[in-house]
């Protein structure tokens, strides 16, 4: 419907697109940000890079949100990867697909992807209000009346609300959004920390900070029967471990810990080699060399810093050669080359997180349309809802093409 006002509340990934969306259908719109600029967490995206979208198909796409992609399905119809990818292309903007099909500017820079989006705005006219926090959203029969600190009040005939998590608030992400749309009778799914870092009791990551392993495997428990397990490249930090396949993981063992579940997660370093050939290579080498310090033995299998965790955590003497290594302390040897335990504290605070888990609850929106169930003319889109992903720019995916829809949608 040409003419209509249309406000979009946050200037970041989803309000951007839901913005230009709208503008290009002929609305007037009006984009508020809080910040002096937009898009301050996507500059932040991808380690500055921008992994903006991924390069897979729609089923595996939606296999990489945690339970709830499948609400994406119409949003990702209407403004899929492909659409996305040829939105920069075809403004001028080069894209490359790396490993794990993630897709990145090939400048290396996210600045030209917010530029890109900025110059859309601009072409399509938007009305941008900076230093505009909104403070509340009230309805009076069709008309909103948006209230921002210091400034006249907006009056709208469609509202979108794409103001984020609660991760990283200092982008601007405060939560503030999520508070207004519960006033207009949203229920917000419990917040936690979605692709964090976890804290362990266990010292000795600690002591390893800055070590990465690749190719292991790491296997997370719940101290029942309960486990996950995959594939990949660790970290070890100040707080404990992170890395992308903790990242990855995070959020099923965030779940665990709420409920009060004592979680272990065990490192296999040789996920290619079974107990019996770690243990015949450890003949092998006790026969051909039985003078050699323990150590010194180890150094062929393990980063010479985790050594010393190994010795201590097995208890054998430094200073043993590899004759006078026991058939108990090759066993140990053995289990801590398979099962390294470490006990998992906490995750890491949620300010801390790559994505908010929870947010608006879906049963409340219309996914056909991104409109709110409850209260006509008010749309939801981005990270504020109660979706999230892996790491490889599925999140990102998510927040421009529920925004696209939202400003779609609401346009009509
Ligand atoms: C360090 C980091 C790296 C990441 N890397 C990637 C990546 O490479 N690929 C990927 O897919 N995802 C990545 N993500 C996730 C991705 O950045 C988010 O999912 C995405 O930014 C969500 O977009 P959004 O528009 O919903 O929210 P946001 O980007 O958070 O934008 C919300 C905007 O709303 C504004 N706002 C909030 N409240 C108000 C208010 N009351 N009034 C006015 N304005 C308001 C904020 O200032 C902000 O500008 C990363 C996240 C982090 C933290």
């Amino acid at each position: 419907m040409k003419d209509r006002n249309i406000v979009v509340i946050g200037g970041g990934p989803s309000g951007i697109m839901a913005a230009i969306r709208a503008s290009e259908l002929g609305c007037r719109v009006i984009l508020i940000e809080k910040n002096a600029e937009l898009g301050k967490k996507l500059l932040l995206t991808g380690k500055g890079r921008c992994n903006l979208t991924n390069n897979s198909g729609l089923e595996s796409f939606i296999e990489r949100f945690s339970g709830n992609g499948q609400f994406l399905r119409d949003a990702f119809k209407v403004f899929s990867n492909e659409d996305l990818m040829e939105f920069f292309e075809s403004r001028g903007i080069k894209l490359k697909t790396e490993r794990q099909q993630r897709v990145f500017p090939v400048s290396d820079k996210a600045i030209n992807i917010l530029d890109g989006l900025r110059r859309e705005l601009t072409k399509n006219r938007v009305k941008i209000y900076y230093n505009s926090e909104v403070t509340d959203i009230i309805k009076d029969n069709k008309v909103y009346s948006i209230k921002i600190i210091g400034k006249k009040d907006i009056l709208c005939e469609a509202v979108i609300i794409c103001t984020g998590g609660v991760s990283y608030a200092a982008t601007g992400s405060s939560g503030k959004g999520l508070k207004m749309a519960e006033e207009l009778g949203h229920k917000v799914v419990s917040l936690r920390p979605g692709l964090i870092g976890l804290m362990t009791k266990d010292k000795y990551p600690k002591l390893l900070q800055g070590l990465p392993l690749k190719n292991i495997r790491i296997t997370f428990s719940d101290g029942k029967k309960k486990v996950i397990s995959e594939i990949g490249e660790l970290m070890f930090t100040d707080f404990g471990i992170s890395g992308p396949l903790v990242l990855t993981l995070s959020g099923q063992v965030v779940d665990w810990l709420k409920k009060g579940k004592k979680v272990m997660a065990f490192i296999d370093l040789k996920p290619a080699l079974s107990n019996a050939q770690i243990d015949a290579k450890f003949l092998r080498e006790f026969k051909i060399s039985p003078k050699k310090g323990i150590k010194y033995f180890l150094r062929s299998m393990l980063p010479q810093r985790l050594i010393d965790v190994f010795l201590d955590l097995s208890g054998i003497e430094p200073d043993k050669t590899v004759s006078q290594v026991t058939l108990q302390e090759r066993k140990k040897l053995l289990v801590l080359f398979k099962t390294l335990p470490i006990e998992i504290s906490r995750p890491r605070p949620i300010n801390m997180a790559m994505i908010t888990k929870g947010g608006i609850s879906l049963k409340e929106i219309n996914p056909k349309t991104m409109e709110s169930r409850l209260v006509e003319g008010l749309y939801l889109a981005g990270e504020i809802i109660d979706v999230d992903a892996d790491t490889g720019g599925f999140n990102l995916q998510a927040a421009f093409s529920t925004g696209y829809l939202a400003g779609e949608s609401a346009a009509k």
